[in-house]
């Protein structure tokens, strides 16, 4: 099968390549893959800023079918619609983390699309456990979005206190921003949401998610609209979704005395921030990657209960073959989501 492929280590080496289909094990599930979601992590893969074992297949934020099962696997069926928990591929199971729940932390992880290979092809091969059923009225073009959409559950619903006739301010309108605001919007907080020049198509769709104000900070300036918005006294809650140095100083600028800081994006580089302000505002700071299987299982219960969807983030598919305009697409923000299919 064609896939996508890290080749060699370093930056760049990234082709599509003939790989050998993968073989289902006696334990193991076969899926056929629907959409993958382009994401900036594979950015980072090709530029070699985040680590990754080559040769590997890239993308790990997929949907597909079941098309077979091996001999020891009960309760899965081909033809069954699922997304798949990537990032659980390697761990060890018994450090502290991994009894904790939280894999994410081990030592020894390895996630799917960079650590083992990943779904820019046209099946992998999973552990059962690593399966979560995709509800009938979903699409797999949004069950795609799973991933980062966990991500974001965490983020909002599990690691920053928010609440009803709160404030919050989303900075960064890439997908990520976008599935926070989704879900703050759900729980009817106000949301602010902040971009940069060339953030303007991200900007749109975070009115038309529900945002109740939008900011632009290349044109306006971000204190200044909280301010107006929130009569003087700043936001509640702060989610730096856009891992930029200006973004995180905006965010830190714009809470309000006592106020929850969420980092959400990878600014992949020390930065520079006024750290004082956490001191003289008393702010609360905590850290946001990835999720917990748990934090799975509750967002497909959102699914199942319909009040979010995600179909109106996917704004470009293509097929792998044209993985450079995909990735290309995403570099220069001109896309929501961006998702490929073999
Ligand atoms: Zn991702
Ligand atoms: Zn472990």
């Amino acid at each position: 099968m064609k896939a996508l492929v890290k080749f060699a280590p370093g930056p760049g080496n990234l082709d599509i390549l003939e790989v050998d289909e993968p073989v289902c094990g006696p334990r193991e599930v076969k899926v056929e893959i629907a959409f993958c979601g382009v994401c900036g992590t594979d950015l980072h893969v090709m530029h070699d800023t985040f680590r990754n074992y080559p040769p590997v297949i890239l993308g790990h934020e997929f949907s597909g079918t079941v098309v077979e099962a091996g001999r020891e696997v009960a309760g899965v069926t081909p033809g069954e619609r699922v997304t798949v928990l990537g990032a659980t591929a390697v761990s060890c199971g018994t450090c502290r983390y991994c009894r904790e729940g939280r894999f994410i932390f081990c030592r020894d992880r390895r996630g799917m699309g960079h650590g083992v290979n990943g779904a820019f092809a046209r099946y992998v091969v999973v552990r059962p456990d690593q399966l979560y059923r995709v509800p009938d009225h979903l699409t797999l073009e949004e069950a795609a979005i799973s991933e980062p959409f966990a991500a974001a559950v965490q983020a909002v619903t599990e690691v920053t206190e928010v609440r009803l006739g709160e404030t919050a301010l989303v900075s960064g309108p890439g997908p990520m921003g976008l599935l926070c605001l989704k879900l703050l919007v759900a729980q009817g907080v106000r949301t602010i949401v902040a971009g940069a020049a060339g953030d303007d198509l991200r900007l749109a769709a975070a009115s038309r998610f529900g945002a109740s104000l939008t900011i632009n900070t290349a044109e306006e300036d971000l204190v200044q609209a909280v301010h107006e918005l929130t009569g003087g006294a700043g936001v509640d809650v702060a989610l730096e979704c856009a891992g930029h140095p200006a973004s995180v100083r905006g965010c830190l600028d714009s809470l309000r005395p006592m106020g929850r800081y969420t980092q959400v994006a990878i600014c992949g580089r020390e930065i520079q921030f006024p750290i004082d302000r956490i001191f003289y505002k008393q702010l609360t700071v905590r850290g946001s990657i990835c999720y917990t299987a748990r934090t799975w299982e509750r967002m497909i219960e959102i699914y199942r209960q319909g009040r979010v969807r995600l179909h109106d983030l996917v704004s470009v598919k293509l097929p792998i073959s044209e993985w450079r305009t995909a990735f290309d697409l995403c570099a220069d923000r001109k896309a929501l989501k961006v998702l490929m299919h073999p």
